[in-house]
């Protein structure tokens, strides 16, 4: 076997990520061996679920354990496992590199405010660098399980610049992490306070964690020939809810989701009947980095019997509640259940459908009962639920219960207005849920559409998340009441407004007739139609689409996605109020008429936000007219 060693280099971003994990984590510098020993566990399920398909990677050694040791003399503390193993390309991949997506918003995202930091750290998860906050050397050594003793790997690192690999002879399968603790971080010398970081972090493990038992001889403590189990080592979710606290339900978290803060809530179920599974859920505080990349996510862990099966078990949960994290342990399926058994099996349809609505009801749960905590839930994954209208037809009216949106009635961008809300303020005669959608928020609160209803004191839902289109598009009602564009189709307030308005309306709609259909020659295909509106107070002018029609901030998303998009003709509605529309009216000029026209309709495209196609044209007919002041 060539003993060839390489040194090769960390990816930039790996250096800059444990500059600043080992001084932002260092008040919290315990959490490495929990890091550790989460990895070792994720081993020991990876290498049990392979060997259900190939006994042999047992290699006659089929009692899975983690074990931790420590030699006072050479400072070094050691955390091995007999779990699956790496093979030399994935030490390369797996410890060399970080390969998640999201890395470089989040490396953009850094202050260097080391509190701030250290939150973001822990969102973008820590994992095995995390020992370089102790060591100031780790050492590596793996052999992945199948592979010959001569396949070993060791990686070697003082976690600066680079690090070296190189082929070594194991004979035991599995991983074997030795750091070489730094100066002044003696205290991980010590049985007590190894086994007492265990026991506050790990002890949910479902793995045995092992250390020899020490005695007391002279005063030193040393280590005996006789092992002892640390942890608990009984799978959590498989105990009873009374018999588990808080923190460690937290712990648990920690360890499948990968998270370093504290979850936000957690549902944890014991289903019997038809089907018979356990299933512990949880609300993550925060967005992981990768919510939206479709490629990559941890979601929920999938046992049988307590055999893990799979991470990512993405048809146990739906797209929209992608950020759910957790376990899911049936006592049915068989243990060889693949991915795609998965995707026809009704028994998963039921357990899937039983799950969702388990965090369903603990969303309006915190909803009803903690609003501060919702409200923080809905700012990291409001957007997301949004999705679920679309995709979830069964539970339609329960998602829509939990959307939370900014609204005319508190006018800030916060979401905190429900559906349940707006009925509850609904006018008399009012007989549908108005919204305006917009590709700001900013642009939402001042489109003119909303005058009239400003005016009248009707509240509109202001939308402009992306999501919002696709949410309005198979959202269309709510307890009975249809949700209206305040932009599509011809305004009808009905009962809202009274007869000296409606007389009013109809007598400028026919003085107009003329100015309206002057306006319609001149604009030719730019427009569907021209018409007088009552919708405007402030504004000369406003586009509407038709009520069938793809909205304008729709097409506007798509044609900027590169997504093909028809072309949808506006109408043009005119305030007849408004002093510029009277000035038009009067105006004999034809030439002088035909820029007023065009800049009328160019400044409400403007004004929700639209593109100019010909913004020279549109400046030079405003300079025209503005030289036309009188000086
Ligand atoms: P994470 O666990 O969040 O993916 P880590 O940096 O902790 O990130 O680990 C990166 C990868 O290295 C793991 O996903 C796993 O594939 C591999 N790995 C780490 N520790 C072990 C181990 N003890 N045994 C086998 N593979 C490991």
């Amino acid at each position: 076997m060539s003993a060839t060693k390489e040194t090769l280099g960390f990816q930039a971003e790996v250096k800059q990520l444990l500059q600043l994990m080992i001084h932002s984590l260092y008040s919290n510098k315990d959490i490495f061996l929990r890091e550790l020993i989460s990895n070792a566990s994720d081993a020991a399920d990876k290498l049990r679920f392979e060997a259900l398909s190939d006994p042999a990677l047992f290699e006659n050694d089929p009692d899975l354990k983690i074990r931790i040791a420590f030699d006072r003399e050479a400072r070094t503390l050691t955390i091995s496992d007999n779990g699956i193993g790496m093979s030399r390309q994935e030490v390369i991949e797996h410890i060399g590199t970080i390969a998640k997506s999201g890395t470089r918003e989040f490396f953009s995202k850094l202050s260097g405010d080391q509190k701030k930091d250290a939150a973001l750290i822990g969102q973008f998860g820590v994992g095995f660098y995390s020992a370089f906050i102790v060591a100031d050397r780790v050492t590596l050594t793996t052999r992945r399980a199948g592979l010959t003793a001569e396949h070993g790997v060791r990686w070697e690192s003082e976690g600066a610049g680079d690090y070296t690999l190189e082929t070594v002879d194991k004979p035991a399968r599995g991983t074997e992490i030795v750091l070489h603790l730094r100066e002044g971080e003696d205290e991980f010398l010590s049985d007590w306070k190894i086994k007492s970081v265990i026991r506050t972090y790990s002890d949910h493990i479902t793995l045995p964690i092992v250390m020899k038992k020490t005695e007391w001889k002279d005063g030193v403590e040393v280590p005996t020939e006789e092992d002892e189990t640390v942890n608990k080592a009984s799978a959590l979710w498989a105990r009873s809810k009374k018999d588990i606290s808080d923190d460690e339900y937290k712990a648990f978290y920690k360890h499948v989701a990968h998270d370093y803060d504290d979850p936000l809530a957690w549902t944890h179920n014991r289903v019997e009947g038809k089907q018979d599974y356990t299933s512990l859920l949880y609300v993550p505080s925060h967005a992981p980095f990768d919510l939206y990349d479709r490629e990559k996510r941890h979601g929920i862990k999938l046992y049988v019997r307590r055999v893990f099966i799979m991470d990512d078990a993405e048809q146990l949960m739906p797209q929209y509640l992608r950020f759910v994290r957790g376990v899911i342990d049936s006592a049915d399926l068989p243990l060889n259940v693949s991915r795609e058994i998965l995707q026809s099996s009704k028994d998963i349809e039921a357990i899937k459908s039983g799950s969702v609505k388990k965090v369903l009801g603990l969303l309006e749960e915190l909803a009803e009962k903690e609003p501060e905590k919702y409200a923080s839930f809905w700012k990291e994954f409001g957007r997301v639920m949004k999705e679920g209208p679309g995709e979830d037809f069964a539970n339609k009216e329960r998602i829509a219960g939990l959307l939370r949106f900014a609204s005319t009635h508190t006018d800030t961008d916060a979401q905190v207005v429900s559906l349940k809300d707006y009925v509850s303020r609904m006018k008399d005669g009012q007989t549908a849920i108005y919204y305006v959608t917009a590709d700001s928020f900013a642009a939402a609160k001042h489109s003119p559409h909303l005058e009239i209803f400003r005016k009248k004191g009707i509240e509109v839902l202001l939308l402009s998340d992306r999501v919002d289109e696709w949410l309005v598009s198979n959202l269309t009602e709510f307890d009975g009441k249809p949700l209206k564009s305040v932009a599509k189709g011809a305004l009808d307030l009905g009962t809202l407004e009274d007869e000296a308005e409606k007389t009013a309306q109809k007598e400028a709609e026919e003085s107009l007739k003329p100015l309206v259909e002057r306006i319609k020659a001149v604009l030719g295909e730019r427009v569907k139609d021209v018409r007088v509106t009552h919708r405007l107070t402030d504004s000369p002018a406003c586009l509407v689409t038709g009520e069938g029609d793809m909205s304008a901030n729709l097409e506007r998303l798509l044609k900027a996605a590169g997504q093909a998009a028809p072309t949808v003709k506006p109408v043009l509605e005119i305030n007849p109020t408004h002093s510029l529309v009277t000035r038009m009216n009067a105006e004999t000029d034809e030439t002088r008429f035909a820029d007023w026209a065009h800049l009328v309709f160019d400044q409400a495209l403007l004004a929700e936000g639209g593109q100019l196609d010909d913004p020279a044209s549109f400046v030079r007919r405003l300079n025209g007219l503005l030289a036309m002041l009188p000086g």
